[in-house]
Order: structure tokens, then C-alpha cells, then sequence
């Protein structure tokens, strides 16, 4: 049985300040509810990840970053290095956000250079893939998918494969309050887990864990994370608040 991992992507939001009230806040739940069958995970801007680092020590909570450069060091103005990353405490980084791709220029074949280097470093990546509403309403979401998949995959090994986290984020639900059926975000994990299953084998499909982003909230989190193949969550507005990410938490927990 796949452990859930819910994730909080807090994207560009929270100065240093509100980074640890946040992080705080959300320790102290955490310690109160029996939530500890999930893997909780916070992703703050690049400046917080230091002093968040510092008030979750001690606790389960894991930390992660919102992206990553694949080169080691040296001449690359305002990127981040993994080393940096491990340095400052992160174990995971989401990787191919749709607003990386949409706003910064990502790629399969960039995200496919961090990834690589998000193994070779040790960190576990979060690899985002997801269609927009046009390739929804075109009937083409699976092919869109399988791209992202396969390309973003390649070269990696299922030992490697079998470590990672996917996060199947349809764009159309990111940001808009409009979150994905159960019934759709559960059709478009069980298609990754049978992709990955032709491209790594049967074994490995079964471990990878399957996130599910997308206007995730506390009142559709459990529903949603009921589905067979959905692991767990990828939040990103309702991380913003120690309340709503604790509810969600508790969702997909089995003990609360
Ligand atoms: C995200 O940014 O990964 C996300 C899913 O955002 P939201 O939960 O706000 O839709």
C-alpha cells in the first residue's frame, strides 16, 4: 500500500515572517492530530526554506522547493543549484509546474535535465505534468500526458522511478476553485500508473506515488484522495493557511 504525501506549494507567496507563522502554525497541528501515516511536505520560496528549515527540525514535516537549475555552480544569474537546495535542508523539489512551463519557458527536455540531477543529488523530485483546458476539451489529455511522461522520464531508471512522486495537475484546475472530478483525476492516474507500468515495469508503477493538484480544499480532498491511484495531494492556495493544509492532511490520513 502506497503511503499519501500531501505537498504544499506556496508558489510566490509569504516573506520570511509569514514563512515561519505558517510553518509554526502547522507544526503545532500536526503534533496534536494522529496524521502520522502521511508524509507532509512544505515547498516555501527560496528565501523562507532556511528559516522554515529551522522551526519543522525535529518534526516530520518534510521540506521541498519549487524548482531547481541542473548545473552544479558557476554563471547562471538567479538560478539554484541542487547542492543549494540540500544545503538549505530540502529533500524533495517540484519539478515542471504548469506555471514554470507557461511563464518561464520549461520543457520536457528541461524539466527531463533537472530530474536527472534531482536523483543525482539525492533529492526526490515532484514532477508536475497536466493538460490545459483546449487539450482537455480536444480529447487529446492522455496523449498530452504520455508526452510529459515519457519525456520527462527519459533516460531514468525505474530504481530511480520507483522514488519519485508525479503530480497530475490539469491547468484548468490550478488557481480556479474548479478542482478536477474524482472521477477524471482518478482516469488520468490509472492511465500514468499503465504508462508507467509499460515503461518501467509492473512493480515499479505500483510504487510511485500519484499527487493530485488542482484547487485541492479541505471539502474535496478526502473524496478525491479515496481513488485507487490517487496518492495523495499537491496543494498550492489552500497551503496558504496552517488550518486549511491540516484539514487537508487529516483527509488523507487513515487514523483521523
Ligand atoms: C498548484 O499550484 O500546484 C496548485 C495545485 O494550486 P491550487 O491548489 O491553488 O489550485
Amino acid at each position: 500500500m502506497r503511503r499519501k504525501i500531501v505537498a504544499g506549494n506556496w508558489k510566490m507567496n509569504k516573506t520570511v515572517d509569514e514563512a515561519v507563522d505558517l510553518v509554526r502554525s502547522l507544526k503545532e497541528k500536526l503534533a496534536q492530530g494522529p496524521v502520522d501515516d502521511v508524509d507532509v511536505v512544505v515547498c516555501p520560496p527560496f528565501v523562507d526554506l532556511v528559516p522554515v528549515r529551522d522551526v519543522i527540525a525535529g518534526s516530520k514535516i518534510g521540506l521541498g522547493a519549487q524548482n531547481m537549475y541542473w548545473e552544479d555552480a558557476g554563471a547562471y544569474t538567479g538560478e539554484i543549484s541542487a547542492g543549494m537546495l540540500l544545503s538549505a535542508g530540502c529533500s524533495y523539489v517540484i519539478l515542471g509546474h504548469s506555471e514554470r512551463r507557461q511563464y518561464f519557458g520549461e520543457t520536457n527536455a528541461t524539466v527531463n535535465k533537472r530530474l536527472k540531477k534531482a536523483f543525482a543529488a539525492g533529492l526526490t523530485p515532484i514532477m508536475c505534468v497536466g493538460e490545459r483546458l483546449e487539450q482537455r476539451q480536444a480529447g487529446i489529455t492522455q496523449a498530452v500526458v504520455e508526452i510529459q511522461v515519457r519525456e520527462g522520464l527519459a533516460d531514468i531508471t525505474a530504481d530511480q522511478a520507483k522514488q519519485m512522486i508525479i503530480a497530475y495537475e490539469p491547468v484548468w484546475a490550478i488557481g480556479t476553485g474548479v478542482n478536477a472530478t474524482p472521477e477524471q483525476a482518478q482516469e488520468v492516474h490509472r492511465f500514468i500508473r499503465e504508462l508507467l507500468a509499460k515503461m518501467f515495469g509492473e512493480d515499479t508503477a505500483e510504487a510511485v506515488r500519484i499527487q493530485y493538484g488542482g484547487s485541492v480544499k479541505p471539502d474535496n480532498a478526502a473524496e478525491l484522495m479515496s481513488q485507487p491511484d490517487v496518492d495523495g495531494a499537491l496543494v498550492g492556495g489552500a497551503s496558504l493557511k496552517a488550518e486549511s493544509f491540516y484539514e487537508i492532511v487529516r483527509a488523507a490520513s487513515q487514523r483521523s
